[in-house]
C-alpha cells in the first residue's frame, strides 16, 4: 500500500525526543510526574492521523495482560481508534495455573471471554497474528495478509522459548510442554495426570532469570507434590535449579522453607544446568551428570517474542526508555510487558499496569499534550505475585520500582516469610479482581 499523501506531513521529524511523559501504577493510580525530555507536542496537536483516517489509529498486539491495559486505558482516553490483534478467540491466565496444572483448579476459572473488551468505546478487535512490523511504512502485516497502519503501535506479544539453549529439546516439544503461556496448560496437566497415575520420576527445572513470574516454576513443583503425598503416588519430583537459589533473592528463604514441608517428595537440586535432552530415551544430560526421568516439565530461558527481533527492537528484549516504555529505536512504538527489557519483573500485574501507563502517554500525545516536569522520584507500575504452595496457602510477594531522575529503577520487594492460608485466599481474591479490570 502506497503512502497516502495527505498523511505525510504528520511522519515524525528527524530529531523526536528520545522519551517523555507520565506513568501510572495500578491498581492505585497516581499521575507520576517523569518527564525525561520534551513531549512531540505541537505537530500532533490536534489528533491527526497518519492513517488517513479522521482519527488517530493506534494498534494493539496481544490481548494479555499488558495488551488490555493499554487497550483499556486508550478507550477510557477516548482519543483514537484502537485495533487490537490476537490470534486467540479467548483469554487465557497463567496466574492461578499452577492449581489447574496440579488437578486441584478448573480450566474454566482461568479462561475469560474478550466480549466486554469488544464492547468498549472505539475498540475492534482483530483474530489474527502479527507476522511482521514495517515500521518505515507504519504498519504491521498480519498472517491472513491484511495490513493495518498506525499512528501509534503497543507490543505485547508475550515470550518465547530458547529452545535453541537444549539439543535435542525442539524435536521432543509435543513431548515436553512447558506450560508458560496460555493454552499450554492443559498438555502439562496431561503429563501431570499420567505422573500421578503411574508415579515414576517428574523432572522439573527453572532456568535463569529473566524469565516469567520466577516463582512459578517452584509453585507447580509444590503443588505437583502436595498430590502426590494426597494419593500416596508411588513417584518422586527431581527439581533442577539452574540458580543456586530461588530467585530473585528474597523470595530465596521463604520458597527454600516451603519446600521442606516436600522434602520426601521433592528432591530440590541447585546450580544443575540442562544441557541436552533426549525424549526418546527419556534422559537428561545435565551439568551434575546424566538423569533418567519417565515425565518432564522443563522450564526454558526465555526472551521476548521474536516481533520484538523482527522489528529491530531489541535482541534477546526490547529496548526501551523508562518511564514510558517507548521502544529506543522508534518514538511510534511502545513495548510493554514480558517483551521489553526494563529490570521490572515479568508479571502480569506490572505488565497490565504498564499497559494502562502507555495508553495513557499515547493520549497525551495524541492531545499535544506537553509531558509534566520533572519533579524527582517515581514510581513505576507495582508486582504483584503469589507462589501457592498448597491447595490452600501461598507466599505473597510484592515489588515496588521507583526511578530517580537519571537513575537506573530500585526494585524493593515484600515477601511473605512463610506461606498462609490468608494469602492463599487473597491470591484468588488478587486474580478475580485483576480479571475483572482487565475483561470484565
Ligand atoms: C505459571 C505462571 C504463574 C504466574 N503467576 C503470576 C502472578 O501470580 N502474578 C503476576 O502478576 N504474574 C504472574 N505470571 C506472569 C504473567 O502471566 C505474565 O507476566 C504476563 O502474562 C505478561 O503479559 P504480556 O502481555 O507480556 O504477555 P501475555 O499475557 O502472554 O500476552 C501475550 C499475548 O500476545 C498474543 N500474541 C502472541 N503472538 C502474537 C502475534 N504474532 N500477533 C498477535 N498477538 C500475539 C498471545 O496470544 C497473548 O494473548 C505467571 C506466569 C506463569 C507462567
Amino acid at each position: 500500500m502506497a503512502p497516502n499523501p495527505h498523511t505525510l506531513s504528520h511522519t515524525l521529524p528527524p530529531t523526536v525526543p528520545a522519551a517523555s511523559g507520565a506513568a501510572t501504577s495500578w491498581p492505585r493510580r497516581r499521575v507520576l510526574q517523569a518527564g525525561l525530555a520534551v513531549g512531540p507536542a505541537a505537530w500532533l496537536a490536534g489528533c491527526a492521523s497518519i492513517t488517513g483516517q479522521a482519527r488517530p489509529q493506534v494498534v494493539v498486539v496481544g490481548a494479555g495482560w499488558g495488551g488490555l491495559g493499554a487497550v483499556r486505558a486508550l478507550a477510557a482516553e477516548k482519543a483514537a481508534d484502537i485495533v487490537l490483534v490476537e490470534p486467540n478467540d479467548r483469554f487465557m491466565s497463567c496466574p492461578m495455573s499452577g492449581h489447574y496444572v496440579a488437578t486441584t483448579g478448573k480450566l474454566e476459572e482461568l479462561l475469560h471471554g474478550y466480549e466486554r473488551v469488544d464492547a468498549l468505546p472505539g475498540v475492534r478487535r482483530v483474530r489474527d497474528r502479527v507476522q511482521a512490523i514495517e515500521r518505515d511504512r507504519r504498519e504491521v502485516v498480519l498472517a491472513s495478509g491484511q495490513r493495518l497502519r498506525y499512528d501509534y503501535l503497543v507490543l505485547s506479544p508475550g515470550i518465547e522459548y530458547m529452545e535453541e539453549s537444549l539439543p535435542g529439546f525442539a524435536a521432543a516439544r509435543e513431548a515436553l510442554p512447558v506450560g508458560f503461556r496460555a493454552f499450554e496448560h492443559q498438555a502439562v496437566r496431561a503429563q501431570v495426570e499420567r505422573f500421578l497415575a503411574q508415579g515414576g520420576t517428574f523432572v522439573m527445572s527453572a532456568p535463569k532469570p529473566p524469565y516469567r513470574c520466577p516463582p512459578a516454576p517452584y509453585e507447580r513443583a509444590m503443588l505437583i507434590a502436595e498430590q502426590v503425598k494426597k494419593r500416596g503416588v508411588r513417584g518422586k519430583i527431581v527439581f533442577l535449579d539452574a540458580n543456586a537459589a530461588p530467585t530473585p533473592a528474597p523470595t530465596a528463604q521463604p520458597i527454600l522453607g516451603a519446600l521442606k514441608a516436600y522434602a520426601d517428595v521433592i528432591d530440590y537440586r541447585a546450580g544443575v544446568e540442562l544441557q541436552a535432552v533426549d525424549a526418546g530415551r527419556r534422559t537428561l544430560q545435565t551439568s551434575a551428570g546424566e538423569l533418567r526421568f519417565d515425565h518432564a516439565n522443563l522450564v526454558l530461558p526465555m526472551r521476548a517474542h521474536a516481533l520484538v527481533r523482527q522489528a529491530g527492537l531489541g535482541q534477546r528484549w526490547a529496548d526501551v526508555e523508562l518511564p514510558t516504555f517507548q521502544a529506543k529505536a522508534d518514538a511510534r512504538i511502545f513495548v510493554i510487558g514480558d517483551a521489553q527489557g526494563s529490570p521490572q519483573p515479568k508479571s502480569g500485574q506490572v505488565a497490565f499496569g504498564q499497559g494502562r501507563a502507555v495508553g495513557e502517554e499515547i493520549a497525551r500525545r495524541l492531545r499535544g499534550e506537553a509531558a509534566p516536569a520533572p519533579k524527582g522520584e517515581i514510581e513505576l507500575p507495582l508486582g504483584i505475585c503469589w507462589a501457592a504452595t498448597s491447595h490452600d496457602e501461598a507466599i505473597n510477594v510484592n515489588v515496588v520500582t521507583t526511578m530517580a531522575p537519571g537513575e537506573a529503577p530500585k526494585l524493593r520487594f515484600t515477601v511473605d516469610p512463610q506461606p498462609s492460608a490468608r494469602s492463599g485466599a487473597a491470591s484468588w481474591g488478587w486474580a478475580r479482581g485483576v480479571w475483572r479490570a482487565m475483561l470484565g
